[in-house]
């Protein structure tokens, strides 16, 4: 028997069509690169994708070729992101804080045909060009009058401005694909390694989307006015440049500027009701909220993640902002989003300490995303909210391989993907991380969890950032260390920090030392490079 529903392929460009059919109207607010303000429409975006359709589709692009971005948050990424999706190409975004080294070897490996960019962008392209196998024009998202002189012109690259490239172009029809095609691509950061590509399909898109739209995960509405602050080019954008017109939510596109004035200054202007970003954005707003006495009465929720968000920070947020914080967890390979906490029912009578104890768990997923906690054998530990295992998910929109089949070991047969994370489960399905397993500390045979002792510390007032990693011990294998970049003017007192944190934790987890520094080395994406502390560190206990 066959069904009688129509077969309605689940492509990327029907969520920009649904945009400009139902929420045409709606805006779109960007703070351009220059600082202009430039508003459009849901139906203005829709229509521009359309004219790139054309405009790749006359380079001759075909279904599955890939187009390089290195571009911020705006109008034109977005309209870049449907045109590209639409003309059945594969939107590869780049995150322009990567090494140069690992740009060239993304664009390499990845064999864009094409790099859009930002003209800031222009040097990084300039000192790579000479070792890209497979670009063949780039495109500034900038006018010609914009755009300063090149040492790209003259080469074999062909140059084009935005104005150029738009210029005269009519819409195009949706190139048709199947909806398991590939349609946008990015690479993990390669923190421990070569970076390594994820390709998500029209299909896993879409059902990420509608899967992270609900009450329980985003909550985005047509009455929201969401602001994508983590970056387009970060893990698939978080879904937002989907989730948003898809829902006909207004959008606010802050470009490069992400300050915590500027951040503030545009979220008010806008009446921002939602907005997600790491952790580090959003100390830089919160700190402007406080030197100010700044107030947004307007927004409503704030969706934190990529790395973890401390206890101080959903408790600042909720009780002095109104705020809510919703903690999220993710990965490149899962779309990203995987699991966000909301509170249940079943922690409505929780007193308020107790209900941010669930805040602070990265949550539990949505249908589409499955998630277990193992032992190394491969067997669940049990959800008692204090036994460590391995994180592992699957799902619609959850990597089943690596661009060209790299890291083939973190998949397996039944379709678990090992996270790489350390977690414990609770018996609601509530997830804590606790460490990347690189960054694990193993003092004695017992796991200790940096992120927890990190969170602890910061929310001693003296603390502006923390971060403990793993050095060898004589004694203790490993013992952590704790380092802190103080609070401006604040005393240096790591006895006293050390104290603060001792009655939360055992007492073997408890760092022997606090190194006071002055930064804190970080990521792309913003995480604690612990890679590079571990080895800064590596002798400081004589081992
Ligand atoms: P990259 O490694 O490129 O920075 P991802 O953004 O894909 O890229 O990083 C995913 C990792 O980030 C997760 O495996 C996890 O270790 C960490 N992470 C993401 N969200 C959280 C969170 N809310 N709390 C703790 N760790 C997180």
């Amino acid at each position: 028997m066959l069904s009688s529903i129509q077969d309605w392929p689940l492509l990327v460009h029907r969520i920009i069509d649904h945009a400009a059919a139902y929420h045409g109207g709606r805006r779109i607010v960007t703070r351009r690169p220059d600082g202009r303000i430039v508003r459009t429409t849901h139906a203005e975006v829709r229509d521009d994708a359309r004219r790139i359709v054309g405009r790749l589709l006359a380079r001759g692009l075909k279904p599955g070729d890939r187009v390089g971005a290195l571009a911020w948050n705006t109008d034109l990424h977005l309209a870049l992101w449907y045109g590209v999706m639409g003309a059945g190409a594969v939107h590869h975004t780049i995150n322009p804080r990567l090494f140069e080294d690992q740009i060239r070897y993304i664009v390499n490996d990845a064999e864009d045909r094409i790099l859009v960019v930002e003209a800031s962008f222009l040097p990084i392209i300039e000192r790579i060009a000479d070792s890209l196998r497979t670009v063949e024009e780039v495109v500034v998202l900038e006018p010609w009058a914009a755009i300063p002189p090149t040492a790209l012109e003259g080469t074999a690259l062909k140059i084009t401005a935005w104005d150029e490239f738009m210029s005269g172009a009519a819409p195009a029809d949706w190139v048709s694909v199947p909806e398991t095609a590939p349609a946008g691509m990015c690479y993990t950061s390669g923190t421990t390694g070569a970076p390594k590509g994820v390709v998500y399909s029209h299909r896993s898109n879409v059902l990420h989307a509608m899967a992270m739209s609900v009450p329980d995960m985003l909550g985005i509405s047509a009455n929201d006015v969401v602001m994508p602050v983590v970056p387009m080019f970060h893990a698939n954008g978080w879904s937002l440049a989907f989730s948003a017109p898809m829902q006909g939510a207004a959008m606010v596109m802050p470009g490069p500027h992400l300050d915590g004035a500027s951040l503030f200054e545009l979220m008010e202007a806008e009446g921002v009701t939602l907005s997600a970003g790491v952790p580090t954005v959003w100390l830089g707003l919160l700190r402007h909220m406080e030197e100010t006495g700044g107030r947004l009465p307007k927004l409503q929720r704030l969706v934190i993640g990529g790395s973890a968000c401390p206890r101080a920070m959903i408790e600042a947020f909720e009780t002095r902002h109104g705020v809510e914080v919703v903690h999220a967890w993710g990965m490149t390979e899962t779309s990203p989003l995987g699991t966000m906490a909301r509170p249940l029912p079943e922690h409505r009578e929780l007193d308020e300490a107790a209900r941010f104890a669930v805040k602070e768990t990265q949550g539990r997923p949505p249908f589409t995303v499955e998630t277990t906690v193992t032992d190394d054998e491969g067997r669940p530990v049990p959800r008692d909210g204090r036994t460590f295992g391995r994180l592992k998910v699957r799902g619609a929109a959850v990597a089943g391989r690596y661009h060209r089949n790299s890291g083939a070991e973190n998949f397996s047969p039944d379709g678990w993907f090992d996270t790489g994370d350390v977690a414990v489960m609770d018996a609601l399905g509530f997830m804590k991380i606790t460490d990347r397993s690189k960054d694990v500390i193993k003092s004695g045979g017992e796991w200790i969890s940096s992120i927890e002792l990190e969170n602890t510390a910061l929310s001693h007032p003296d603390v502006a950032e923390a971060a403990v990693v793993g050095v060898p011990h004589p004694k203790w294998d490993e013992r952590p260390l704790l380092l802190i970049v103080p609070v401006e003017g604040a005393a240096r007192d790591g006895g006293a920090i050390l104290a603060h944190i001792a009655p939360h934790v055992a007492k073997w987890w408890l760092p022997d030392s606090v190194e006071f520094v002055e930064e804190i080395p970080h990521t792309a994406t913003g995480k604690i490079h612990k890679l590079t502390l571990r080895e800064r560190y590596r002798t400081y206990y004589g081992a």
